[in-house]
């Protein structure tokens, strides 16, 4: 099997061979088509299965297909919920990597850092936001970010994210985010309060 079959835009899949993908691994077999259909997702992986790119190549598909060449000051469309900077910095290699033929621009966002170039970044606009809960919550209570015209949600490694008492920041990040927008769940383990989380999605 090819990543050909999954009718992604050609300047993804020649970022897939850049990386030296060949064939997809079984989270992304399964994922791919799902996310490209647009439904909503709970996805039973760990990390080094390939879940990362399970998400990041149809998201970056979607969104050069709503939009090819985003220019200048644009809200958020896609935020990806991370539970630690160091996997929030793995997932925003792995979107640059896989987007590095495409226009969509991202931001990082995690605490213990000088909020000043979060700040400058989401001012300038971006497409796609990955960030630790936190943080992102004080940038919302701020106003310095919108989150109004979020399309996509992926909440990464949702079962860490809720060992370290991330629920209430998730919560009302998501009460902030459309409800006409596709959500993806995952999670190495699936526990009654994930269950309850995803239901709520
Ligand atoms: P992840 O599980 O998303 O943390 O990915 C683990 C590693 O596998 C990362 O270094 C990816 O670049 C790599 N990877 C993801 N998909 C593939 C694939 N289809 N073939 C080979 N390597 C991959």
């Amino acid at each position: 099997m090819s990543f050909d079959i999954f009718n992604l835009d050609p300047l993804l899949l020649r970022a897939v061979k850049d990386a030296g993908y060949e064939t997809p691994t079984p989270i992304q077999q399964r994922a791919i088509p799902l996310v490209m259909q647009g439904r909503d997702l709970l996805g039973a992986a760990q990390t080094g299965t390939g879940k990362t790119a399970a998400f990041a190549l149809p998201l970056l598909h979607k969104l050069q297909e709503q939009q090819s060449a985003p220019r200048g000051p644009r809200a958020p469309r896609a935020l990806v919920l991370v539970p630690t900077r160091e996997l929030a910095a793995q997932v925003a290699e792995q979107f640059r990597a896989l987007g590095a033929h495409l226009a969509q621009r991202g931001v990082l966002i995690f605490g213990g850092v000088s909020p000043k170039p979060q700040l400058d970044a989401l001012r300038q606009g971006v497409d796609i936001v990955i960030a630790t809960p936190g943080r992102l919550l004080d940038h919302l209570q701020a106003r310095a970010v919108d989150l109004s015209g979020i399309k996509f949600l992926v909440l990464d490694e949702a079962d860490r994210m809720l060992d370290m008492g991330f629920i209430r920041p998730i919560r009302r990040l998501i009460a902030a985010l459309p409800k006409d927008r596709q959500s993806l769940l995952f999670s190495a383990t699936f526990s009654t309060e994930i269950r309850e989380l995803a239901r709520g999605l």
